[in-house]
Protein backbone atom coordinates (compact mmCIF):
# COMPACT_ATOMS: atom_id res chain seq x y z
CA UNK A 1 0.00 0.00 0.00
CA UNK A 2 1.22 3.07 -1.05
CA UNK A 3 2.12 6.41 1.05
CA UNK A 4 -1.18 8.66 0.24
CA UNK A 5 -3.39 4.79 0.62
CA UNK A 6 -2.00 4.49 3.93
CA UNK A 7 -3.07 7.81 4.80
CA UNK A 8 -6.51 7.49 3.71
CA UNK A 9 -6.99 4.39 5.42
CA UNK A 10 -5.54 5.93 8.45
CA UNK A 11 -7.72 9.00 8.15
CA UNK A 12 -10.98 6.58 7.33
CA UNK A 13 -9.66 4.70 10.49
CA UNK A 14 -10.05 7.78 12.59
CA UNK A 15 -13.19 8.97 11.15
CA UNK A 16 -14.82 5.18 11.94
CA UNK A 17 -13.13 5.89 15.81
CA UNK A 18 -14.95 8.60 16.37
CA UNK A 19 -18.04 7.23 14.77
CA UNK A 20 -17.56 4.28 17.54
CA UNK A 21 -17.03 6.20 20.23
CA UNK A 22 -20.30 7.75 19.38
CA UNK A 23 -21.89 4.75 19.48
CA UNK A 24 -20.30 3.84 22.81
CA UNK A 25 -20.44 6.82 24.89
CA UNK A 26 -23.48 7.40 23.54
CA UNK A 27 -22.04 11.71 23.51
CA UNK A 28 -22.18 13.50 20.35
CA UNK A 29 -19.15 16.13 20.22
CA UNK A 30 -19.69 19.16 22.45
CA UNK A 31 -18.76 22.46 20.88
CA UNK A 32 -15.53 23.84 22.54
CA UNK A 33 -15.54 27.37 23.25
CA UNK A 34 -13.85 29.45 20.41
CA UNK A 35 -11.59 31.01 22.46
CA UNK A 36 -10.00 27.31 23.34
CA UNK A 37 -10.77 26.25 20.01
CA UNK A 38 -8.60 28.66 18.59
CA UNK A 39 -5.79 28.17 21.02
CA UNK A 40 -5.63 24.45 19.92
CA UNK A 41 -5.17 25.53 16.45
CA UNK A 42 -2.67 27.92 16.98
CA UNK A 43 -0.83 25.12 18.31
CA UNK A 44 -1.16 22.87 16.13
CA UNK A 45 0.21 25.17 13.48
CA UNK A 46 3.06 26.03 15.64
CA UNK A 47 3.73 22.40 15.55
CA UNK A 48 3.66 22.98 11.92
CA UNK A 49 0.49 20.33 11.73
CA UNK A 50 -1.55 21.55 8.44
CA UNK A 51 -3.54 18.42 7.49
CA UNK A 52 -7.19 19.95 7.97
CA UNK A 53 -8.33 16.00 8.70
CA UNK A 54 -5.95 16.22 11.88
CA UNK A 55 -6.70 18.96 12.65
CA UNK A 56 -10.76 18.43 12.93
CA UNK A 57 -9.69 14.67 14.36
CA UNK A 58 -8.10 16.88 17.16
CA UNK A 59 -11.12 19.23 17.66
CA UNK A 60 -13.28 16.78 18.04
CA UNK A 61 -11.71 14.45 20.29
CA UNK A 62 -11.44 17.39 22.52
CA UNK A 63 -15.37 17.95 21.93
CA UNK A 64 -15.81 14.34 23.26
CA UNK A 65 -12.57 13.89 25.99
CA UNK A 66 -11.53 16.52 28.78
CA UNK A 67 -8.43 15.06 29.65
CA UNK A 68 -7.62 15.37 25.66
CA UNK A 69 -8.80 18.90 25.36
CA UNK A 70 -6.94 19.85 29.06
CA UNK A 71 -4.10 18.15 27.13
CA UNK A 72 -4.02 20.11 24.11
CA UNK A 73 -4.94 23.44 25.59
CA UNK A 74 -1.74 23.13 28.40
CA UNK A 75 0.28 22.53 25.31
CA UNK A 76 -1.13 25.52 24.06
CA UNK A 77 -0.11 27.20 26.92
CA UNK A 78 -4.15 28.51 27.07
CA UNK A 79 -4.74 29.77 30.44
CA UNK A 80 -8.76 30.52 30.36
CA UNK A 81 -9.49 34.41 30.62
CA UNK A 82 -11.67 34.04 33.66
CA UNK A 83 -11.13 33.08 37.27
CA UNK A 84 -12.83 30.44 37.42
CA UNK A 85 -10.18 28.53 35.82
CA UNK A 86 -7.02 28.50 39.10
CA UNK A 87 -4.91 26.35 37.01
CA UNK A 88 -1.42 27.56 35.87
CA UNK A 89 1.67 25.82 34.09
CA UNK A 90 4.74 25.56 35.19
CA UNK A 91 5.99 26.92 32.20
CA UNK A 92 4.83 30.58 34.22
CA UNK A 93 5.92 30.00 37.52
CA UNK A 94 8.61 31.49 38.99
CA UNK A 95 9.90 28.73 40.47
CA UNK A 96 10.97 26.55 37.37
CA UNK A 97 14.15 27.35 36.22
CA UNK A 98 16.15 25.71 33.71
CA UNK A 99 13.16 23.12 33.54
CA UNK A 100 13.47 22.05 36.92
CA UNK A 101 11.04 22.88 40.10
CA UNK A 102 13.56 24.76 42.64
CA UNK A 103 11.19 24.37 45.69
CA UNK A 104 10.42 20.48 44.89
CA UNK A 105 11.84 18.58 47.70
CA UNK A 106 9.93 15.76 50.00
CA UNK A 107 7.24 16.84 52.03
CA UNK A 108 7.11 20.46 50.91
CA UNK A 109 4.34 22.06 49.09
CA UNK A 110 5.70 20.34 45.36
CA UNK A 111 6.22 16.90 47.08
CA UNK A 112 9.05 15.37 44.91
CA UNK A 113 12.89 14.87 44.31
CA UNK A 114 15.17 17.32 44.34
CA UNK A 115 15.47 18.72 41.04
CA UNK A 116 12.07 17.91 39.83
CA UNK A 117 11.12 18.25 36.48
CA UNK A 118 7.72 18.88 34.94
CA UNK A 119 7.28 16.39 32.49
CA UNK A 120 4.86 18.80 31.10
CA UNK A 121 5.29 21.76 31.98
CA UNK A 122 3.09 24.02 29.71
CA UNK A 123 0.13 21.75 31.25
CA UNK A 124 -2.75 23.45 33.22
CA UNK A 125 -2.16 22.35 36.97
CA UNK A 126 -2.87 23.15 39.94
CA UNK A 127 0.12 23.30 42.36
CA UNK A 128 0.84 25.05 46.25
CA UNK A 129 4.34 26.03 45.32
CA UNK A 130 3.12 27.93 42.46
CA UNK A 131 4.52 31.25 42.59
CA UNK A 132 4.10 34.58 40.29
S1 LIG B 1 6.15 25.15 42.11
FE1 LIG B 1 4.55 23.92 41.13
S2 LIG B 1 3.93 25.15 39.34
FE2 LIG B 1 5.92 25.94 40.04
S3 LIG B 1 7.44 24.83 38.82
FE3 LIG B 1 7.17 23.72 40.75
S4 LIG B 1 5.63 22.13 40.26
FE4 LIG B 1 5.50 23.72 38.65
Amino acid sequence: MGYLEQRKFGELERSHAAESLDAITGQTPAPIPADQEAAIVRWLAAIGETDQAIIADVLTTCGHDEGARAYCLGRAGYAAADDLDDRRSCRKCRNLRAGACTVAKPGSAVSATRGYRPAAPEMLRRCDGYAT
